[in-house]
């Protein structure tokens, strides 16, 4: 790990936990291979860090949303497929490989049929009402002729394993097996991996979960956090009883209270909803938000760390389902919104 930077706000990445969150995915996948998802930049992290570190891990499936995206971690040269298909203006790059489009319209599918597109995805909508063509058009014959190589569908409350929609989606899919001459089928995302091994088919796609995300309690145990913001203190003040912190005035010092005030804000992912809610710690100091968060600043309580100072650095809580628990804002969006400002450092 290396420390002398510039920026006053970093981001620690557990490589070791990636890849083993992974191959903890994996392992549940049982015989069906495990992919994973690497759309927006790597759900915050870097995509092409973390692409090439699942890799060694043994992933051979990546899923990006865009063209863009693939185009980020082609140097890399595994295999990617593009899960919101291929528009007009993309066909050109698509055709030239080697990432596959994952096709969910007619449109999409006779653009690629009359272009003479090699191998493909599908995705075909089993309920989630997204993406995705439907089973009778399957049947009726709208993939003739295509050379597809995953079928795809995708669960909308794997996150909720009572749903009685996940069996009824998965008895949907699994009724298009050997219909469509496609070489594997896929299901699954991170929650649709703990359903069991009925959902697995032959390739799983979990995102959330590889980056420390836990979409059911059952995962919990399974997985590490991967992500842990760092940034250091531009200033320590003294604020006496009664005045008050931040913007609108939310937050009034019952007492005389030592703040620290932060070099983060919701500029960089930390969202408004910690404003007097989150928290950072120091060595065995909690240190409690308060006031509301600003753009680019966050005022911490450290009466608790008495030697903490000017171009000290602390750790803010960031936990994913505790933090999201904790400020009503989902695991996904806490990854995803991590921002530019943040450098950031791998360990392992
Ligand atoms: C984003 C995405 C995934 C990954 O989902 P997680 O809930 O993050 O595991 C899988 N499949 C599709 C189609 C997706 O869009």
């Amino acid at each position: 790990m290396t420390d002398n930077t510039d920026s006053p706000l970093r981001l620690r990445l557990d490589g070791e936990a990636l890849a083993a969150n992974w191959t903890s995915l994996a392992r549940m996948s049982g015989a069906a291979a495990c992919g994973a998802a690497v759309k927006a930049n790597g759900y915050g992290l870097g995509a092409v860090e973390v692409a090439h570190r699942l890799a060694d891990a043994g992933c051979r499936d990546f899923f990006v949303a865009t063209w863009a995206e693939a185009r980020e971690i082609a140097p890399l040269g595994l295999s990617v497929s593009v899960l919101h298909g291929v528009r007009e203006a993309e066909l050109a790059a698509a055709l030239a490989g080697p990432a596959r489009p994952v096709l969910s319209t007619a449109h999409q599918i006779a653009r690629w049929r009359e272009a003479g597109g090699g191998p493909c995805d599908v995705m075909v909508d089993t309920g989630m009402n997204r993406l995705g063509v439907a089973p009778g058009d399957i049947a009726a014959g709208l993939l003739d002729g295509l050379s597809v190589s995953t079928l795809h569908s995708h669960l909308a409350c794997a996150d909720e394993p009572s749903s009685a929609m996940n069996e009824q989606q998965r008895a949907r899919f699994a009724a298009l097996a050997g219909q469509t001459g496609a070489t594997r089928m896929s299901l699954a995302n991170s929650a649709g991996i703990a359903l069991g091994s009925g959902y697995a088919f032959d390739l799983t796609r979990p995102g959330l979960a590889v980056y420390g995300g836990v979409p059911v309690p059952g995962l919990r145990d399974r997985l590490r956090q991967v992500v842990r913001p760092e940034a250091e203190i531009l200033q320590r003040r003294r604020v006496l009883a009664g005045d008050t912190v931040g913007y609108n005035a939310t937050w009034t010092a019952p007492a005389d209270t030592e703040v620290a005030v932060i070099n983060l804000g919701y500029a960089d992912g930390y969202r408004r909803a910690f404003s007097n809610v989150g928290g950072a710690r120091a060595g065995a100091s909690t240190l409690p938000v308060i006031g509301r968060v600003s753009m680019d600043l966050v005022a911490l309580d450290v009466t608790d760390a008495p030697m903490l100072g000017e171009g000290d650095w602390v750790e803010i809580d960031y936990d994913l389902p505790a933090q999201a628990h904790a400020s009503g804002v989902s695991q996904y969006e806490l990854l995803t919104g991590l921002g530019r400002r943040f450098d950031r450092y791998w360990g392992q």
